[in-house]
């Protein structure tokens, strides 16, 4: 196709066309007003693109989710049409495989978990999570054929080039194994593989709090305390994909020794372990060992002093590395997620005090700190929205220029 005179804005056309229909795979359901938004393009031309789609029947309309945040009446939402393609998310935690299935309009269409010792035993990890998206795609009713693309969490740095897991101390039976080509391996299709935050982060930019923000920090805070980092909407990976790993951010030099090498690592205060032991301690003839984060979580529910006052000073040391963070990268949202965000107030409240008292006033004013849409399958979630961004890059790719 020229790209000259006349042809130049037929050209230009495709191009926004194809954007429009890229963010309608990426997201799911979107208004035409968000599709402007996240486009760049004006409504009217975004009103133009959509009356042809529909035209072609590449679009419809559904019902909006939820009324709009004044209370008027919900906007129109559009979805794409192409319902014969799906995409598969595999998320690996330390001790659990979890498999969806996700039509291109974002529909999760069925899911299976696991329980398995992942860290300690990788290729039993890839073989059943391939076993469980074999059954996860027979009870979604696609096709294999119609499967596009697999994005793949894996609860760790990852080396996004190489498909592999870049830290021997957090996953220590994965080093060397090469992550996507064996998954692709088994799977027969484009695999991508991510970080756990980075995929928390996605989620939320996709579905959840960051839906309508374009500068965000996603921070897990769970058994690790780790960052997502979205800079004008799209993930800041870094030179070896360690950006956001605010949990070995320094806080006393003199502190305990963490198991990073280093020592006073935000870590080594404020992770779930670290909050499991000063619960623990002292409780009335508690085992500490049996303690687990969901306990202490209940038990912040609950009301109980102790684990109240041990997740709000958790809150007060995450807000000191989250303020360093901010003066970095001026985020205008702080999304907390993770097991410990199940603590609602009793974090975030300390973790807003800190961020206020140590950040940059012009970062700390800007700033608001929520808490984050998903917990248990902000992964999952994750990895269909790295698969969903996949197969969107992929088309692009083979349309003609
Ligand atoms: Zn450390």
């Amino acid at each position: 196709m020229s790209k000259k005179g006349d042809g130049t804005l037929a050209w230009l056309r495709d191009r926004n066309r194809q954007r429009v229909v890229g963010v309608l795979r990426e997201r799911g359901r979107l208004s035409q007003a968000e599709i402007a938004r996240v486009t760049g393009l004006s409504r009217t031309t975004v009103h133009s693109l959509v009356a042809e789609l529909k035209g072609w029947a590449m679009v419809q309309e559904v019902d909006a989710v939820q009324p709009d945040a004044r209370g008027g009446r919900p906007a129109i939402q559009l979805v794409l049409r192409d319902a014969s393609q799906a995409v598969l998310g595999i998320d690996f935690g330390h001790s659990h495989v979890q498999v969806a299935i996700a039509d291109m309009a974002r529909n999760v269409r069925a899911e299976r978990r696991c329980d398995l010792d992942v860290n300690h035993h990788a290729i039993e990890a890839l073989d059943t999570s391939a076993r469980l998206a074999a059954e996860t795609l027979a009870e979604s009713g696609f096709e294999r054929s119609s499967l596009v693309g697999a994005g793949i969490g894996v609860p760790g740095p990852v080396d996004r080039e190489h498909g592999t897991a870049g830290s021997a101390t957090i996953l220590p039976g994965w080093v060397g194994l090469r992550i996507a080509s064996e998954m692709q391996r088994r799977l027969g299709i484009p695999v991508e593989i991510e970080n756990d935050a980075n995929l928390g982060a996605l989620a939320e930019l996709t579905w959840g709090a960051g839906r309508d923000c374009s500068n965000f920090a996603y921070v897990k805070a769970a058994t690790g305390i780790g960052a997502g980092l979205v800079i004008d909407g799209r993930l800041l990976r870094g030179a070896s994909g360690t950006a956001g790993e605010i949990g070995h951010t320094t806080l006393d030099e003199e502190g305990a020794l963490c198991y990073c090498g280093n020592r006073g690592c935000l870590e080594t205060v404020a992770s779930g372990p670290s909050i499991i032991r000063l619960v623990a301690n002292g409780s009335d003839g508690a085992d500490g060992s049996a303690l687990t984060l969901e306990h202490v979580i209940e038990l912040v529910v609950d009301g109980d002093v102790r684990a109240r006052r041990a997740v709000s000073d958790a809150g007060r040391e995450i807000g000191v590395a989250v303020a360093g963070l901010c003066n970095l990268i001026n985020p205008e949202r702080v999304i907390v997620g993770g097991m410990l965000s199940r603590a609602g107030e009793v974090l975030l409240q300390p973790l807003r005090e800190s961020l206020r008292r140590h950040a940059v006033q012009a970062a700390a004013e800007k700033v608001e700190v929520v808490q984050a849409v998903f917990v248990e399958r902000a992964e999952l979630l994750g990895s269909l929205a790295l698969a969903l961004r996949g197969a969107r890059a992929q088309q692009m790719m083979r349309q003609p220029m």
